[in-house]
């Protein structure tokens, strides 16, 4: 177990110079200062000072018109948890640690995602008697520039070997450095899109889940600029190629082992427990709102489309693609996967929504119907309607609507950070509806 003594014997023992505090904002944007070795224990036992008004700046780095926290509304401090210290591979004299936000008296402090997850996975073991896990599976593409223009870094094939080779001293890199910072991965594949890719980290506690998910995110582009690549988790980079998505594996075990989601007497026949079908309940209910969080982006909205293998309505599924929560066949563990997030979420919010939504479910003992088994992109409205199916928002401004009518998430994240959270996300697509683009000017420019 890591503790602050042994984070500063590892720091003089491998003579680390700079050490990297970091925590991530609403909008899922890591920020954090550098600090020298010897500030760190004081760093570690009080916190390192930034004013409250960072959290409130948008995904274009502006900080928004009406925001909670201004010049006159102090500090909060970000104290560094040991257990997420881990030295850079790519610049040896340089660590980096994963914070959590404290006010002035050393308590949590109400605005922090990372405090507000902890909290949740506490109360989960209480509740439901046993540990969430999750597995983070993110794809993201590798661009290149030629003449000013980004495109796609190669023309690799979908799971082709071909795909794999051509990137694979990217690959290597990426995932030797991955595990030089604790982080574990199963699979690598050269994924639909040409030049993207998925990486597959293994499922762990959800709290180191999250934090993993910041470390692939933060490597994935640094490496690939190292290489002249631009690395990117962005949801739908070109209208005509596959989108990138981060599918969430969540499980629950008890503290034997058993896998408390697991039911070999179902009468479905999927091998799944009530719990598991209550915490899919929860997650349907909330699906519309667990969206604004999942995919916040005003591109997020491009890649969720019918028929693209990212769900675009709000059921699920056994060994289904088209669902928001597949249940994938049960050759390993049970389990089901969450498939309405993208890169540009903030993983801690997105696990603690998730684990609330679920929550609220096994409480409520939410029945989530029967799965679908066809593709759900084919169906007609009526049929939707017949089998109680909704569309996932189409825009972020839909998803923000629901997601500010839900009390249970408001609850879950804390007030403070759902109301900054909307605000946020309503600067974000009041820019984005007053913008116009190239495409929109050549149009109409030419019929009218
Ligand atoms: N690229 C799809 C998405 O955006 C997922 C494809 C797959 O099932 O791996 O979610
Ligand atoms: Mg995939």
């Amino acid at each position: 177990m890591m503790t602050v003594d042994k984070v500063l014997e590892i720091v003089e023992k491998e003579q680390v110079e700079f050490i990297r505090v970091e925590f991530l904002d609403y909008a899922g944007v890591t920020r954090g200062r550098t600090l020298r070795p010897k500030q760190l224990r004081d760093a570690m036992e009080k916190g390192v000072n930034f004013s409250t008004a960072i959290m409130c700046f948008d995904v274009f780095d502006e900080y928004i018109p009406n925001p909670t926290y201004g010049p006159n509304d102090g500090d909060f401090f970000a104290v560094p948890d040991p257990t997420t210290f881990a030295i850079l591979p790519y610049r040896k004299n340089t660590a980096r640690m994963l914070c959590d936000l404290v006010d002035v008296n050393g308590d949590p402090w109400p605005g922090c995602p990372r405090n507000a997850l902890k909290r949740l996975l506490n109360e989960v073991e209480t509740l439901l008697g046993g540990k969430m896990f999750m597995a983070f599976e993110q794809e993201a593409y590798l661009l290149k520039e030629v003449n000013g223009v980004l495109e796609p870094a190669d023309q690799s094939h979908c799971f082709s070997s071909e795909g794999t080779d051509i990137q694979e001293d990217f690959i290597q890199e990426f995932v030797y450095s991955l595990e030089a910072m604790g982080v574990e991965t199963e699979q690598i594949s050269s994924e639909f899109g040409p030049g993207q890719l998925e990486i597959n980290l293994k499922y762990a506690p959800a709290l180191k889940a999250a934090d993993d998910q910041v470390t692939f995110s933060h490597l994935y582009k640094q490496i690939a600029r190292d290489k002249g690549m631009v690395g990117t988790l962005m949801p739908k980079p070109f209208p005509h190629l596959a989108g990138s998505g981060l599918h969430v594996h969540i499980s629950l075990y008890d503290q034997a082992g058993e896998n408390l989601f697991e039911d070999l007497t179902d009468q479905r026949g999927l091998d799944m427990s009530d719990k598991a079908y209550h915490f899919i309940g929860g997650l349907l209910k909330h699906g519309p709102s667990l969206i604004a969080i999942g995919a916040p982006s005003i591109n997020s909205y491009k890649r969720m489309q019918p028929g693209s293998w990212a769900p675009a309505h709000v059921c699920y599924g056994a060994g289904n693609r088209s669902v928001l929560v597949r249940i994938p066949e049960k050759r390993r563990a049970r389990r089901f996967e969450y498939r309405g997030a993208d890169g540009t979420c903030n993983p801690y919010l997105l696990a603690a929504c998730l684990v609330a939504a679920g929550l609220h479910g096994v409480q409520n003992q939410m029945n989530p119907g029967e799965p679908a088994d066809l593709d759900v992109s084919k169906l007609s409205e009526g049929q939707l309607k017949e089998r109680g199916i909704t569309w996932v928002p189409r825009s972020l401004s839909q998803a923000v609507d629901y997601l500010s009518h839900d009390t249970i998430l408001a609850e879950t994240i804390g007030r403070s950070i759902w109301e900054e959270y909307i605000k946020i996300k309503r600067t974000e697509w009041d820019k984005y509806s007053r913008y116009v683009s190239d495409w929109e000017r050549k149009v109409f420019t030419s019929r009218f």
